[in-house]
Parts: C-alpha cells; structure tokens; sequence
C-alpha cells in the first residue's frame, strides 16, 4: 500500500472527506426521490449496509421537495444528483441537502455552473465535479478524439475553473469510465493535477459478478496506489449490495476498521420523543460485547422510525413515555421508556436464538394498535409539519417556477 495521496479536506454534514479522513463509502438510491418513505428506507439500509453518504437524484422540482422532507430524518448526509437544470441545484440547496453532484457534460453554460458555486460556497455546502465518460462534453471528445483519460481530467479542470472564477474550491471531483483501465489512468492524471479530495467509481459496471469485479479493480488499485478518499460500487443490483461491497474492499484493504455490531441511529428531527444519542450510546454499550449478527436502529419516534428502519432486524422507537419495540418494521411489543434498552438486548439476544420469523410470531398481538394509538396522538400533539419543511417547499416552488 502505498502512502494516502494529500488532499484538502471537505465536509459533507458531519462526513469529512479528504485530507486525514477515513476513506467513506457512498451508495445511491433508486427510489423515486419524491417518495419521501420508500426513499428514506433505502437510505436507512445502505447506512445500514456501511453507506456513509447517501446521493438520491434530484430530477424534478417534486424530487427537491422529497429532499426538503428526507434530509432532517435521514442517518447519513444527503447529496443530490444533478443533471442538466441548474434550478435544481438551487432547489436541492434550499431543501437542506449536505451537498452537490454536478455533471458538467450537460450543465455547460459557465453563468449557471457559477451561480451555483456561489451558492454552495454561501450556504458552505461542497459540489462534486462528476465528470462521466458515456456524458462528456462534446467539444472535449472532439478535441481529445473520445472519451480519453486527458478528455476526462480536462472536462474537471475546466469546471474547477470555473469555481474558481467565484472563488469556490470545496470541490471533490470523479473522473469514471466504465472501462477500467481508462478510469484507472485518468485519476492518476487527475491526482497528479489537482489536490482536491476524489471520489473513485467504475461508472456502469453491470450486475454482479463481473460488476463487482471491474468495481474492485478499478477502485482497489488506485486506493492501493494511495489515490481516493471516497468511493462507490456502481452496480445494476439493489443498492445495499454496493454499500456492503464498499465496505467490504476498504476493510479488506486494511483503510477502515471492521464493524461490529451494525447500529444505526436516526438523526433525531422536530419529531424526536428522546434523547436519541444518548440511548443508542447505552443500545451500543450493552450490546457490543455479546456480538449478535444483527442489524439493530434507534429511533427518536413512533411516528416514522418503525417505518424508515423497517430493513433493521429489530429496533426501537419511542413515543408518549413507552419504547416501541419493532421487528423487521412490525411492532412486537411496547414497554415504559426506562426498560426500552434492557427490552432491546433481550429482544436481540431471542432473534439470535429463535430467528426472526419467531419472534414475529410471537409478537404481543396489542402492540402494534398500542404504536397506531401512540403515532396518531403523537401527530395531534405536534402537527404533521415537524420539522418546518413547508416553508422549505414554498422557496423551492419560488425557485423553480
Ligand atoms: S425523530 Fe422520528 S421522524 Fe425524526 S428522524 Fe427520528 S425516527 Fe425519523
């Protein structure tokens, strides 16, 4: 292995990339992102999986507003994807996300990539410079006769100008191909050019095994070589399966550390009924030790956790005094706040021995009614708009009108 390349460093939310960070895993969903549920519970399972960003494409202004609802209720810092309209860009901004992807083969007109520069750098939000081979800007293919490594870095460069221009440099940038040996090339091009932090990907690599396998050789070289601060598997496959395989090659390369006991914890928005944190503290302490192969999530309410971490093996959520205790998103049992931790380990340590369909089985017939009863007060008490996004919406609108 070779010595880790010196980048600058950006943040995406709490995710440092570059410079000393660990090197991060990235996923993206396929939901629809206006779906606001199904999209938050494929986030919940690729954080769940090791994902450590998550980007959802923001194709339309209905996209931004699923954005303006899934950032304050998602585990993971949230990128949006952008194709073509810079008024999305702005639009995903104004809905919270944690960071841009911009494709500069198709937003090509200099005034726009520098508006939403400037913004970025205003709210303090990275962009990612996703520069993709299948999309080059035309007149770099002409000029470098296809979609060359040289093709590839100056189609970045020439968008990092532009950045620079409104003096915007909290820039990562990709440089992917889907055939390897020229995705390999243009980021040792690129990280002999630039020091900004790169996120290394084989674009299309198809379905598993030979995905897999272009993805790994791909990206397992170059981070060998010390090249790469963030990577994703891009597979035709459901989206876990390139979270977990991102994990995976960094573990295997020795640039994280195995996980132990896969938890997650929602990020605790408007909604919250605990004190989220300090409970998934004591969730971890108790449960570290016994090493169960379980995937466990701490909600901060009844009202969504059941639902968002419903790809959890089992997990908790609380509302109105009690402590929800859910399986695989079905409520098994509900017990007083104060024995919500101790019920979770003796829960996780039964799904060890008896299997999950067991204790599904075996669920507390009331429990799920008690939860409804519990959510639906709990709607009441607070309204629906928790966490404000309404006027989030309405600049959106403004936006993109
Ligand atoms: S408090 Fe409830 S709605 Fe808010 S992020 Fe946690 S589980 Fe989701």
């Amino acid at each position: 292995m070779q010595p880790r390349r010196v980048t600058r460093q950006v943040k995406v939310g709490k995710v440092a990339v570059g410079g000393d960070a660990p090197v991060s895993v990235q996923s993206m969903t396929i939901t629809k992102t206006a779906d606001v549920d199904a999209t938050l519970a494929q986030i919940y399972a690729l954080a769940g999986a090791g994902a450590d960003i998550v980007r959802c494409t923001c194709n339309e202004e209905a996209a931004a507003e699923g954005l303006a609802q899934i950032v304050p209720r998602s585990p993971v810092p949230i990128i949006a994807d952008i194709h073509f309209q810079y008024r999305l860009a702005l639009a995903a901004m104004e809905a919270g996300v944690q960071g841009l992807r911009l494709n500069p083969g198709n937003i090509r007109k200099p005034d726009q990539i520098k508006a939403v520069a400037r913004e970025a750098k205003d709210r303090g939000l990275p962009i990612r410079i996703g520069v993709n081979a299948g999309s080059l800007d035309p007149d770099i293919a002409e000029r470098h006769g296809g979609a060359t490594p040289e093709a590839l870095v100056a189609s970045a460069v020439r968008e990092l100008d532009y950045f620079r221009e409104v003096d915007f440099e909290d820039v990562k940038i990709s440089v992917k191909a889907s055939n390897v040996p020229v995705m390999i090339d243009a980021y040792r091009l690129l990280a002999d050019t630039v020091d900004h932090p790169l996120h290394l990907g084989v674009t299309e690599a198809g379905p598993p095994p030979a995905g897999l396998v272009k993805s790994t050789a791909g990206i397992g070289t170059l981070l060998a070589e010390g090249i790469g601060d963030t990577i994703r598997y891009s597979l035709t496959a459901d989206p876990v399966e390139e979270a977990r395989a991102g994990r995976t090659l960094l573990e295997a390369l020795g640039l994280r550390e195995r996980r132990g006991l896969d938890l997650i914890a929602c990020p605790s928005c408007g909604r919250a009924e605990i004190d989220v944190i300090g409970v998934a503290k004591q969730a971890q302490q108790a449960l570290e030790d016994r090493r169960l192969p379980i995937q466990v999530a701490v909600m901060g309410c009844v009202v969504n956790g059941p639902g968002e971490a419903r790809g959890a093996d089992l997990g908790i959520a609380a509302g109105r005094g009690k402590g929800h205790l859910f399986v695989r998103g079905t409520v098994v049992r509900v017990v007083p706040e104060a024995e919500m931790v101790d019920a979770l380990v003796e829960e996780a340590e039964r799904i060890v021995e008896e299997g999950i369909e067991a204790r599904l089985a075996a669920a507390d017939a009331a429990a799920e009614a008690i939860a409804a009863a519990d959510r639906d007060e709990l709607v009441e008490l607070r309204g629906v708009d928790v966490n404000h996004t309404q006027d989030r919406i309405e600049r959106i609108r403004d936006l993109t009108d």
